[in-house]
């Protein structure tokens, strides 16, 4: 289509993910990131068949399951009491079904394993400390102009521009959408401790889900099960926009101390919580115009209660480059993409608000929420994500 670089706002998983398969497509990329290095803090992030199966595509197989785990179940659990709901297989048997594996990976080494292969590529240019603050279209192709941190402005020329910068996009405004997300009530609370130090019960190579009121608890091991991930997720009247900050240890205790044992007792050896307000947004119907577009949170944020945002951020990425190379121009190729991606992410965001009124239930929904899933068969459960996990980009 044309020489001039794909530039890409946001290197999060979405933009390095894209820069790579892009960059496999034998097209110029030139990938901007906000932030001056890339440095994750410590969480988990479970990446599902659906994803790793193009991660695996793009070549990072073996980086990536030297640093990823396979849990063999997903184990859920009464917070209030601690007795066991259901279960469902997670390890060989997913493969099987779907013919890629089911990863618990820590972000800062899939992030790394993704900036590695970037950096591999001679037709990738990386360029950290710049935010995308304007955009121009032309009759040929974007002009941008980017901003570094002590307000030096520049104005790049590409052939097209993907906003990959995240729930909070820019890119998003500058494509005449600037409506906000908005605060769903709940706060994220997110710690990672060593295995060494966890109790016994929440050792095991198995997702941990545990339901209460207003609030759930996620746990799994990570890099080699020598760490153990905890996310807590409770309801609360205060929000802070932005990626993170510390969370008081005292507070998000006396969230569970109506809880079972086994989770006072985890919760009890975690020194440190970052916290995140969790916000929510429509898809965004007009994510394409011209010659610029958006993939990832920038698009179509998704709540953590299906584990799926990272995922829908990396399927946008095989759907774009498949677009890209199925049609004469850019714009068209653009516009088939979000229409391709509206309905299903659309559905993914829908089942992952549904999931969230379903874990947080309060009694006496609660008692039939657990009484159905008593009563439910492991492949049942499995079956109702068939069509996520199933699904080839
Ligand atoms: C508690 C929690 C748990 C989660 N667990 C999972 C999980 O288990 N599995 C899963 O699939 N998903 C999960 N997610 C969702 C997942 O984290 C996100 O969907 C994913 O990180 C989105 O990636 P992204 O690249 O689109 O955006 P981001 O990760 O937000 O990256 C955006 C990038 O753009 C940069 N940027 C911002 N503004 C600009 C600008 N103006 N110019 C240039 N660069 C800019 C930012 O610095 C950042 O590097 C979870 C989310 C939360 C909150």
């Amino acid at each position: 289509m044309t020489d001039r670089p794909f530039i890409i706002a946001g290197a999060g998983i979405a933009g390095l993910t894209l820069a790579l398969t892009l960059a496999r497509q034998n097209r110029a990329v030139m990938l901007i990131e906000k932030r001056s290095r890339i440095d994750e803090l410590g969480a988990g992030l479970q990446i599902s068949p659906n994803a790793s199966r193009i991660l695996i595509g793009l070549g990072l197989g073996p980086a990536l399951s030297r640093v990823a785990g396979k849990p063999d179940e997903l184990i859920v659990r009464n917070g209030k009491n601690g007795t066991t709901l259901t279960r469902m297989a997670q390890g060989q048997s997913m493969r099987q079904a779907y013919g890629a594996p089911y990863w618990h990976i820590h972000r800062a080494d899939l992030q790394t394993a993704l900036l590695d292969a970037v950096r591999s590529e001679p037709g990738i240019q990386l360029s950290f400390g710049r935010a995308i603050a304007g955009l121009q279209q032309t009759a040929t192709g974007i002009r941008i102009e980017t901003e570094t941190a002590n307000g030096t402005r520049t104005t790049l020329e590409g052939a097209a521009l993907i906003g990959a910068d995240g729930l909070w996009t820019r890119t998003a405004a500058l494509l005449g959408d600037a409506s906000e997300p908005r605060f769903t009530g709940y706060t994220a609370w997110r710690a990672t401790i060593p295995m060494d130090q966890a109790p016994d019960l929440f050792r095991a190579n198995a997702t941990g889900l545990w339901l209460g009121p207003k609030s759930h608890l996620v746990h799994y091991p990570l890099r080699g099960g020598r760490v153990l991930n905890i996310v807590a997720i409770v309801s609360d009247r205060n929000a802070e926009p932005g990626w993170s900050r510390p969370g008081d240890k005292q507070s998000c205790e006396a969230r569970f101390n109506h809880w079972a044992q086994p989770v006072r007792d985890l919760l009890s050896t975690v020194p440190e919580w970052h916290i995140w307000s969790l916000y929510d947004r429509p898809p965004r119907p007009n994510a394409a115009r011209g010659r610029a577009t958006l993939i990832g949170d920038a698009f179509h944020p998704v709540l953590p209660f299906l584990a799926q945002g990272a995922a829908m951020a990396i399927e946008d990425t095989a759907i774009l480059a498949a677009a890209l190379s199925s049609h004469d121009t850019i714009e068209t190729a653009f516009k088939s993409y979000v229409a391709n991606r509206a309905q299903r992410t659309g559905r993914v965001q829908r089942e992952a608000r549904f999931n969230g009124q379903i874990y947080h239930m309060s009694a006496p929904l609660s008692w039939a929420r657990n009484l159905k899933l008593r009563n439910s068969s492991p492949t049942s459960l499995a079956q109702r994500y068939d069509w996520i996990y199933g699904f080839t980009a």
